[in-house]
Order: structure tokens, then sequence, then C-alpha cells
């Protein structure tokens, strides 16, 4: 079938992969309705891998209606929140069983390295929903006394209640397929949401195999549905239908920009999860070796294909010739490969036209002035590679300092004063993630409150913990996922007020 063959892989790998790809419509694996299909391709090689359902609006509403029976009707409305908080455990493990079939699947479709797919893609995704099962018995309001002036003869109690928002219509990318859609799912289910989940054209298979065991851990026919498809498509579907109740997307921010619009006709509810432009800040304190290391992974990591990704280096000028040094060295040093070679660390990027934008984006670098201390261009033969890239000569006035890259592509620029680091970290739509290195504990308290961002890591990047509140600000986003406050974007809050005089 392709080049990855003479990689080791599972038979479970080679059978799933082998079999007819269908989707999950109200409990039952369909084709889409017009028959239509979408190839998905290997990005290590450019070969077909599987084909899959292409579904448009006629499969969306279907997949729309079964959530909303599935919400309004059946058991899964009235279960208990132990007994939901015992299926999501069941799927956490049921993940874990899998783990190597999951990772091979993801390493395959996506292009990274099975080693990172398995100890953290899929690992993150079960301790996901171990984490969220703990939350299905600890949704609770509050109770208050009202003294409600017009009305002083009688007494009243006033309590909130947490309810399940609805059905939940989940778009997610191709950058962490399976963990992407176990940040929509297991929150969702958790707070007794059903789901309709439309994973990413690009890599739509880890999330067909997620909703097998999602049935065999005995979650009933409706509550998860997952539908293949084009965004423009089945997403936009998903997007404006009025069964939907509430939008959980991450993806690009001109997408989520298209979706909150066509979500707020509705009032359909929306957490955004955007793009990010991530700035890394370098004080003259480091050590050099460390801290090239730290930023190293914090943009090559994922291939770049991270919404965190380090992205913008701002290194103090005291260190910015020795640090920038090690950091080029190191990017011509990462083992590239197909993401089944045990060695690699730098996969392929996920699809043709992801590897054309990025080089694209090098080229308007280089076209502005930047040089490239390190890669620059595609790795040549098969599959869709780009070499671990680091521009210097670089300013806020280039479009590879301005926009979303998405790929192994670091832009670096010196600083020599804070005022001045803080204002070029800010200069930005973006406001996801930033990191500092630095063991300077006045400066790291001082720079962290001037710094608008979701998520600001010291000496670490692009960490994540289930506990750990996450999203952006400014366009980077809108809502929280992770965390206690992810509770609330999958609940809506209902006041009761009681007269018992
Ligand atoms: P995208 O357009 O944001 O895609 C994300 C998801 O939204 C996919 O499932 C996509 O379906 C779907 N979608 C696309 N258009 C839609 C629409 N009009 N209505 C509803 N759903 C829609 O991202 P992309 O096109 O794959 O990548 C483009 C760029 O976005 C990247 O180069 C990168 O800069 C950025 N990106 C950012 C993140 C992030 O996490 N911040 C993730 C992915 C991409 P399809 O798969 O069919 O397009
Ligand atoms: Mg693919």
């Amino acid at each position: 079938m392709n080049n990855n063959q003479h990689l080791s892989m599972l038979d479970s790998t080679r059978a799933f992969l082998a079999s007819t790809q269908k989707m999950l419509i109200d409990g039952a694996w369909v084709q889409s309705t017009s028959g239509a299909t979408l190839d998905v391709i290997n990005p290590a090689d450019g070969e077909l891998l599987a084909r899959v359902p292409s579904a448009d609006e006629t499969d969306v509403d279907r997949a729309v209606l079964a959530a909303r029976r599935a919400f309004d009707d059946s058991a899964w409305s009235r279960m208990k929140p132990t007994d939901r908080e015992r299926l999501l455990l069941r799927v956490a493990d049921l993940i874990e069983a899998n783990a190597r079939e999951l990772a091979e699947i993801e390493s395959l479709d996506n292009g990274k390295p099975v080693t990172v797919a398995q100890g953290l893609d899929v690992s993150m995704a079960a301790q996901c929903f171990r984490y969220m099962a703990g939350w299905a018995t600890k949704i609770e309001g509050s109770t208050l006394d009202a003294s409600i002036p017009y009305s002083p003869s009688n007494a009243f109690f006033g309590y909130t209640r947490k309810e399940a928002v609805g059905v939940v219509g989940a778009i997610i990318p191709w950058n962490f397929p399976l963990l992407m859609a176990s940040w929509k799912l297991a929150p969702a289910l958790a707070t007794g949401c059903t789901v309709v989940l439309k994973p990413a054209e690009d890599t739509p298979l880890s999330a067909l195999r997620l909703a097998m065991l999602i049935e065999e851990a005995g979650i009933e026919k409706g509550v998860v549905n997952v539908v293949t498809g084009l965004g423009r498509t089945a997403g936009a579907a998903l997007a404006r239908h009025p069964g939907i109740d509430k939008i959980a997307f991450t993806g690009s921010t001109p997408t989520g920009k298209a979706i909150g619009r066509a979500a707020l006709d509705n009032m359909t509810r929306m957490s955004l999860e955007l793009g990010g432009k991530s700035p890394v800040i370098v004080l003259p304190d480091v050590d050099i070796d460390k801290a090239a290391e730290g930023v190293a992974n914090a943009i090559f990591f994922n291939s770049g294909q991270v919404c965190t990704a380090g992205s913008r280096v701002y290194v103090h000028d005291k260190v910015f010739d020795r640090v920038m040094e090690r950091v080029a060295a190191i990017a011509q040093s990462l083992p590239m490969g197909p993401g089944l070679d045990a060695s690699t660390q730098i996969g392929p990027l996920v699809s043709a036209r992801q590897m054309d934008r990025v080089l694209g984006y090098i080229k308007a670098g280089r076209d502005e002035g930047a040089r490239a201390i390190a890669g620059g261009a595609r790795k040549e033969g098969a599959g869709f590679f780009v070499k671990p890239t680091v521009l210097v000569d670089t300013d806020h006035s280039m479009k590879v300092v301005r926009e979303e890259i998405f790929g192994p592509v670091l832009v670096a620029m010196p600083f020599n004063d804070i005022d001045n680091v803080v204002a070029k970290a800010n200069d930005t739509p973006y406001g996801l993630g930033a990191s500092i290195w630095s063991n300077d504990l006045s400066a790291i308290h001082k720079l962290v409150p001037r710094i608008k961002a979701g998520t600001v890591w010291v000496n670490c990047h692009s960490l994540l913990d289930n506990a750990m509140p996450f999203g952006g600000f400014k366009q980077s986003g809108f809502g929280r996922e992770l965390g206690r406050a992810v509770i609330d974007m999958y609940t809506e809050s209902k006041s009761v007020l009681i007269n018992y005089a």
C-alpha cells in the first residue's frame, strides 16, 4: 500500500486501516447519504491511507436529530452522575488498553512520531476522560436566602442548578486529533450533554476508532455521533444547525470567526480555541544550553503544528548570538522521518497544502530580508517534510513575524529593554500562550502580569494539565477548556426561587 509498509505496525492497526471506514450516526456505522468519500493521505509518503465518508448537510442533520433524541428522551438524560463517571472511566481504560493502536493510527494519519502519539496524545486523552469523569459527580450550584423588597410578607429560598447545555457540535483540527476529540467529548459527557463531532478532513481516523471504544464502553446510541467530512460543508452545516445548543471549536482564527457568526444567529453557546503567535522571552541570566533546548522544543515539537507553539523568540542581546547558534544547531540535528520510525523526532507536516503554506511563509520571510540560520527548505523526496527553520534579521513589519505559520519556523529577535520586549510580545492580535526563560524571580513575577496571554509558562512551554484552564486572550479565542472552568462551558445555570411562606 505505501512506504510505511516496512515499518512495524500492530495487526490490529493494519486491520483497522484495511476495513471500510464508516461514520457513527445514531448508533449505526454508516456511509454518507450521497455515497461520497474523502481520501485520507499518509503525510509521510503522500500515499492513500484510507477513505472516509464525506458527510453533507443531510448526514449532519441526521446526526443532530439523533443527538437531540438522546439528550431529550434516552436513559442517558436520566443517568445518575456516578453512572456517567463509571462510563467515562471505562472509556479511559479502553483508550489505555488500545494505546499502541491508537498511537499508530494517529502517527500514520497526522505524521507525528508514534512515540509522541503514545506518550502524549493517547495518554493525555485517557487522562482527560479520567479527569472529567471526576467532575460528573462534582457539578454543583449554590444556595441563597433571597430578600425581595416588594414582597415583605413572604419568605424565599433560592438555589442554582447547573444543567447540561444540551446537544454539542464539536469541530476539531488536525494537529492533535485524538486529544482534541477528547477535550470536547469528555467534558460534554461528564456534564450529561450529547455530541456530534466533526474531525478534520486531514485526520479523521482516530476519532472513528475512539467512537468504537466509546460504544464498547457502553455509552448508548445517539449520545456520541461522529460525522467525517469537509469543514465548508459538514462543519458549516453543524455550526449553523438550530438543533445545536453549543459549538466547541478548535482551529484557526478566521474559521473560528465564521463559526462564531453562524452560531450567534441561533444564540448557540460557543467556546473557541483559536490561533496563536506565542512569544518566548529569554532573559540574560539563563543557562545557554537549557534555554536553547527550551526554545527549540517550544517551536519544533509536533513540527510546529501547535496552537501555542513558541514561534517568536526574543532573546536578550547579551546572550542572543550564543542562544540562537545553539538553537540552530539543535534544529539541524533533529532526526526527520516517518512517524512510525522510532528514531523520528520531526515528522512530516499534515498535508501537501500545509507544507506549501509553510514554504510560502519561508519565502515571504526571505523576500522581506530575513535570513535562515537553519533549515529554510523542504526535505527532498516523498512526504510533506519541512526542515526545522530558524529565521534571524526579522522585525515586526514582516509577515513571518505577524502571522501564524503553523509549521517548524521560528523567528528570532534580540532585545535589551524589558518595556520594549513586553510591547513586542503583546504586539499581535493573538494571546494564547507565552513563555519566560529565567531564574530571576523578581523579573519573572514582574513580567507575568504584563503578558497578554491565556497561559504564561516559566522555564517550560506548551505543557498542559487537565486541571489547568486553557484558552486565549484577544483573537486567540473565547472561553476556557479543561479544569473547573470547562464545566461552565457545557452547562447552563438555572436559578430557582421558592416561596415557602
Ligand atoms: P481550520 O479551517 O481552522 O480547521 C479546523 C476545523 O474546522 C476542521 O475540522 C475544518 O474542517 C473545520 N472547518 C473549516 N471551515 C469551516 C467552516 N466554514 N465551518 C465549520 N467548520 C469548518 O484550519 P485548517 O484550514 O485545517 O488550517 C489552516 C490554518 O489554521 C493552519 O495553517 C493554522 O495556521 C491554523 N490552525 C490552527 C489550529 C489551532 O489549534 N490554533 C489548528 C489547526 C489549524 P476541514 O478539516 O475540512 O478543513
Ligand atoms: Mg492524513
